[in-house]
């Protein structure tokens, strides 16, 4: 089951107010100081590899679990609050981009439409049918061929 329980608004803030950033040979983490426990802190895996940091997991019993934990939450909260202007800059590249495939499948579904235009509508499906049916037969009768000259 996915979280249902809300955040408790005070924690995620003393959380993220308190959140130490580090690095290690495994690359970023944030610890989050639980919210049961003061004396213990957990620690959020973030992936820098991409232009806005992903968090990947947490050391906490709610991750190991399955579940996506307060913690990585609180952590993918702050990232979206720092990466802000990252994250907006990205999205509009995405809509542009969107809208410049949008632009070029309308530009191509015009010149197929212009060229369908220009072609002559009857000689495909006359011509095609029967090429197919002669082949068969071809293949057919060499099949039976080889099978008889095989066999003698
Ligand atoms: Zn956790």
């Amino acid at each position: 089951m996915a979280r249902k329980t809300p955040i408790n608004k005070w924690y995620a803030k003393y959380a993220t107010e308190h959140m130490i950033i580090d690095e290690d040979s495994n690359g970023l983490f944030y610890q989050l100081l639980s919210e049961a426990d003061e004396n213990v802190l957990h620690t959020v895996r973030v992936d820098e590899s991409s232009a806005v940091p992903v968090v990947t997991s947490c050391d906490c019993e709610g991750h190991e679990h399955g579940h996506t934990c307060k913690h990585m939450i609180i952590a993918t909260a702050f990232i979206r609050r720092i990466y802000k202007s990252t994250i907006a800059k990205l999205e509009a590249k995405e809509q542009a981009a969107r809208e410049e495939a949008l632009a070029q499948a309308k530009r191509d579904q015009e010149k197929l439409a212009a060229a369908i235009q220009q072609t002559p509508v009857v000689v495909t499906p006359v011509a095609a049918a029967p090429v197919i049916t002669d082949l068969s037969k071809k293949g057919y009768l060499y099949s039976n061929q080889g099978f008889s000259i095989l066999k003698r």
